[in-house]
This record gives structure tokens, C-alpha cells and sequence, in this order.
């Protein structure tokens, strides 16, 4: 399992996408919690020997791009050695506006000097007009996805984040089809992740429109099956390759009743929390969700905590695999008891009346994408038999 660390560089933003949950405020990490920062990272991977992604995350952290400089140059100064191994990844996650090819060329040669360890994510819904229906400046971003695909060095990982809002849904499999086919991402892109935004707005009638889009996509996805050999998409390659441990590696906010602690957010006054939700809900007040400050943060007792807490996961996994339902008294008593973030932050954070729909798409959206995935299977098995005779 891998550590995924934010570091929020800043809340701010030069985009207002009309699904976006981030409490935008001006304020920018220091320096120092920058790099206390990284050496928490650093820190969690080694005495954890286990693998760390660390995100430099916003709001947009390209409006600080001399931050990013200051720890990446940070990060090879002092932490050399761990971008050697395996173990230690950054990407930066961005909108793409401030991107420009001074920006690529510095990100892609850092990327060399940190032995390929340096990936950039970024965040693009589909066609301009889809682009431009929520996050607005659809041709411009597209323009730079074009470079980058020209001027791709294997040096540099690239990661693309398509997000569906209602008023795009219908057009899922069109986009998802403009990433393939137009763009061409297979040959510059190592993943690309679709989901369902967190927002108002998705109605009943979205659960039909989600499953026929769903099937077209696989029916896509199984006719060209060999072209996406080298491409992680997120959900499908995941759920194709056993869900159930994707499903109990990830926080899907409101699927699963509770974080795993592998996932870390730092804020920009350098505060630590499982997950930024209970940061950026107005009506939580005094809540002590925060894990402590990188700046005298203490490893040690942390690692304690989560060992412990993990061995409540384990029982509760147990407790539900052999007794299912009735096992759930039990489970609320343990979220209760054991978890500072609980899924009614999740619930009220995204609006209270769209939840139980919510809850139903993702499961539509997952169980489509398992009962496609089996019905291709299944009709290979029977193609292969059929072969043999
Ligand atoms: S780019 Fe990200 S942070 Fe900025 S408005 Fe859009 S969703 Fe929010």
C-alpha cells in the first residue's frame, strides 16, 4: 500500500470550476513548512518502508511556482538517496493554465535529476465544450495537452484527471473517446482517472444515463483492450484487476464508511489531517480533526496511533466479510469510537439530500464496470472454447 501525501501549497485559485469543494483563501505555505513537509514524507517512508506519493496540491499550486522550485531543489539537496529507489514519488497537481514551456522544460529536466521520480497531474474534463462548460478556458488547456504530447520524455510522468459533473454526463463516453482517440494519450500518458464529481445536481435519472454510457465505454475499452496495456484508468484497470482491493485501499468519500490513514493533507499553515473535508466545512467548529503541524509534528507517536488504528480495520474487514449486515452495530460503534473524521462529515460536506443518490451512482457506476467487464470475459472464455473444438 502507498502513502498519498497533499501538500496544499495554497487554497487559492484562478479557476472556479462549478464543482470544485476547495474553500479558496489567499495565504501561501512558508518555506520552512514546505520543507518540514517533505522530511515528514521522507520520514514515512522510511521508518514505514512503504511507498510515498507526495502531491504539491492546491487550489492551484502553479500560482507559486517558486515554491515547487524551492522543494524540489530541497528534495535533491537533502533527500538524494531516497529518489534512488523506488519508494518516493512527487507529483505536481495542476489545472494546466499556468503551464507554459519554460515551466514543462524545468519540470521535465528536475524530473531528470531526481531519477525520473517527478510526475505532473493534470486536470482536464474532455472536449473544449465539455471543458468549457465547468472549468472554462477549454482550448487553451487542450493546446498545452497537445505540446506536452509532442514534447513527451518518458522522463516525466503524466497523469490526466477527468472530473463528471450531471451536465456532462451524457457526453461520458464522447469524452472519454476524445482522450483516445483525439488526443491520442496512450502514447504520453501513464494513467487517467474518471470520476463522478462531488456536487448538486445528479437526479435519478442519472443512475439510466450512467449505465448506457458505462457500457459503450467498455465495449470501447474491450475492442481496443491492447492499445490500453501501458495506461492505468482509473476506475476500470482497477476493478478489472479485483475490486476488492481497490476498493479497500481507497477513500471513495462517501462509498466506504472511513479513512485508512494512508492518505495525508497538509494545509498551508503547515496543520496535518487524514482528509481535507473536515478543514474546509464552515459549520464544524473547534472540530480536532488535525493530526498535529509539520512543523513539530511527532513521527513516532503517529505511527504509533495508525498501527493501532489499523488493527481496528482488519478486525472490522474480518467482522464484515464473515458476518455481513449484522455486523453493523458493531461497526458504527467502532467508527464512533475510533475515528475523528467520520462519514457524516462526508455526508454533510457534500449535501445531505444527494447522498443516498450519490452512494447509489458510484455503486452503478463500479457494478456496471464489473458486470461489463465479466460479460466480455465471459463471451472471450466462450470464443476460446468454441476455438478448441
Ligand atoms: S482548478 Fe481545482 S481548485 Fe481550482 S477551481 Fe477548479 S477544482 Fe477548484
Amino acid at each position: 500500500m502507498t502513502y498519498n501525501i497533499c501538500v496544499y501549497l495554497t487554497q487559492n485559485c484562478n479557476l472556479k470550476c462549478s464543482y470544485c469543494f476547495v474553500k479558496k483563501e489567499k495565504g501561501v505555505i512558508s518555506d520552512q513548512s514546505l520543507f518540514d513537509s517533505i522530511d515528514f514524507a521522507v520520514k514515512i517512508c522510511k521508518t514505514q518502508k512503504e511507498k510515498v506519493n507526495y502531491y504539491f496540491f492546491g487550489g492551484e499550486p502553479l500560482l507559486h511556482f517558486d515554491k515547487i522550485k524551492l522543494a524540489l531543489d530541497y528534495m535533491i539537496c537533502n533527500h538524494r538517496s531516497i529518489l534512488e529507489s523506488n519508494m518516493f514519488r512527487i507529483f505536481i497537481f495542476t489545472n494546466g493554465l499556468l503551464l507554459n514551456k519554460e515551466r514543462y522544460h524545468y519540470i521535465l529536466e528536475k524530473s531528470k535529476l531526481m531519477n525520473n521520480k517527478l510526475g505532473l497531474g493534470i486536470s482536464i474534463d474532455g472536449t473544449e465544450k465539455s471543458n468549457d462548460h465547468n472549468r472554462g478556458y477549454g482550448s487553451n488547456l487542450i493546446s498545452k495537452i497537445r505540446f506536452i504530447s509532442k514534447k513527451h520524455s518518458p522522463s516525466l510522468d503524466i497523469g490526466l484527471i477527468c472530473t463528471i459533473h450531471p451536465n456532462e454526463l451524457k457526453n461520458f463516453f464522447n469524452n472519454f473517446k476524445f482522450f483516445f482517440d483525439d488526443l491520442d494519450v496512450y502514447s504520453f500518458v501513464s494513467g487517467i482517472a474518471f470520476h463522478l464529481a462531488n456536487c448538486d445536481g445528479w437526479k435519478a435519472k442519472h443512475i439510466k444515463i450512467l449505465k448506457n454510457e458505462v457500457k459503450k465505454i467498455m465495449g470501447y475499452y474491450f475492442k481496443n483492450k491492447n492499445r490500453f496495456k501501458n495506461i492505468e484508468i482509473t476506475p476500470i484497470s482497477q476493478i478489472t484487476h479485483g475490486v476488492k482491493t481497490y476498493l479497500s485501499e481507497q477513500c471513495f468519500h462517501l462509498l466506504t464508511t472511513n479513512c485508512n490513514f494512508k492518505k495525508l493533507v497538509v494545509f498551508p499553515d503547515g496543520e496535518i489531517n487524514s482528509c481535507f473535508i473536515p478543514r474546509f466545512m464552515k459549520d464544524i467548529k473547534n472540530n480536532n480533526s488535525s493530526l498535529g503541524n509539520v512543523s513539530n509534528f511527532d513521527t513516532n507517536i503517529f505511527l504509533k496511533k495508525i498501527k493501532f488504528l489499523r488493527t481496528q480495520f482488519r478486525i472490522k474487514d474480518f467482522i464484515f466479510d464473515n458476518y455481513g449486515k449484522k455486523s453493523n452495530n458493531f461497526l458504527e460503534n467502532l467508527n464512533k469510537k475510533y475515528y475523528s473524521m467520520s462519514n457524516k462529515f462526508c455526508i454533510s460536506f457534500y449535501g445531505i439530500e444527494n447522498i443516498e443518490l450519490k452512494t447509489i451512482l458510484e455503486k452503478t457506476y463500479f457494478d456496471t464496470i464489473k458486470e461489463e467487464s465479466y460479460r466480455y470475459e465471459q463471451n472471450k472464455q466462450k470464443w476460446s472454447l468454441f476455438k478448441t473444438l
